[in-house]
């Protein structure tokens, strides 16, 4: 067995996914047919290529708005699942969803939240790999909209459902202006994470942690610019959840200034830095990736030793929102799954 295919088949944790990122491009299709909902002029395999990220939110936008029922939802949960499980060998997932967008095209959220537990269930039953949920704010809509999507995560909950996130473009909405929406959260008894620190200055990280109550960060590749910020997320060992493909595409120059020679990858900039990098999708089949792939790129572009990615594939399972028992029920299966095809690979 070689690296690339030990990488991809080791057992994983997926931290940073989004639902409605990881639909595949057949389902997409059929589903807006179903709903009657006009796809964009042109070839509709050209819906997932872009060269910007306004191009990607636009097709993005796009998805959102053809999942109209709880049928719907239920699918894309299973069949994300099932392609993280059979392509990467997936055993548990957390994965965003924006429930207001979905609200806005009349969507109610039990509509939305109930699909997605009923494919969650299905692909647990099929497969035994595992799925969680985290409804996520989107930062352009207003406070009211934020607090009426808690309101409904509140008054509707569901064990799949265990902490909140916040996500879309940062630099309009900077994270204090969902504070209060957090500490409710808190107050509920929901763990919390965000978007940050891609676009924003490092700051907006201590803003997460200190006022937001976050106990870890998506993406935040602008960390390494803040040395004082920098060094408390090393100290503490922050986790961050990190994913090459997109932060290659979107924010090559996130953790650097530009040179002459090119942008290294910012999860590069990070792990050198010692920060608690985790490896993630963020949104596998509109970025033409999937887990084992983003395994196989830390490796070669930042790591380089099959170690230091064993350290970030446990620390995911480290920072998952699972119970201390569960984790370590997983903790050992991982284990013995490594040592068992770490054999196969040293045999080489
Ligand atoms: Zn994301």
């Amino acid at each position: 067995m070689n690296a690339d295919k030990y990488l991809r088949s080791i057992p994983k944790v997926e931290l940073h996914n989004h639902v409605t990122g990881a639909v595949r491009l057949q389902t997409v299709v059929e589903i807006a047919r179903k709903n009657s909902i006009p796809l964009p002029a042109g070839d509709p395999g050209a819906l997932y290529e872009y060269v910007d990220l306004i191009g990607f939110l636009t097709s993005h936008s796009f998805v959102c708005s053809a999942l109209r029922d709880r049928d719907d939802f239920s699918r894309i949960a299973y069949e994300s699942l099932e392609d993280g499980y059979q392509n990467s060998n997936v055993r548990y997932m957390e994965m965003f969803f924006n429930p207001t967008n979905h609200m806005a095209d009349g969507v109610a959220y039990t509509e939305v939240v109930d699909g997605l537990v009923d494919g969650i269930r299905r692909a647990e039953a099929e497969f035994g790999v595992q799925g969680r949920l985290i409804p996520s704010i989107n930062r352009q809509q207003s406070i009211a909209v934020a607090r009426e999507m808690l309101d409904a995560i509140v008054a509707h909950r569901r064990d799949e459902v265990i902490g909140i996130g916040m996500d879309h473009d940062e630099l309009p909405d900077p994270p204090e202006k969902f504070a209060t929406v957090y500490q409710a959260a808190g107050r509920a008894g929901l763990k919390r994470t965000a978007h940050t620190s891609h676009d924003g200055p490092a700051s907006h990280i201590l803003t997460c942690l200190d006022e937001l109550g976050c106990d870890r960060i998506d993406h935040g590749y602008r960390v390494t610019r803040d040395a004082q910020v920098l060094q408390r997320v090393v100290d503490e060992q922050i986790p961050f959840t990190c994913a090459l493909t997109s932060a290659q595409m979107f924010w090559p120059w996130a953790a650097i200034d530009e040179t002459p020679d090119g942008a290294v990858n910012p999860v590069k900039t990070m792990f050198d830095a010692g920060v608690n990098v985790t490896v993630h999708t963020d949104d596998p089949t509109m970025l033409h990736t999937d887990l084992g792939s983003e395994y196989i790129k830390y490796f070669r572009d930042c790591v380089l030793d099959i170690d230091s990615t064993h350290a970030a594939g446990l620390s995911a399972l480290d920072a998952a929102w699972l119970d201390e028992s569960d984790k370590s029920v997983l903790r050992k299966e991982f284990r013995a799954e490594m040592t068992r095809l770490g054999s196969e690979l040293n045999a080489m």
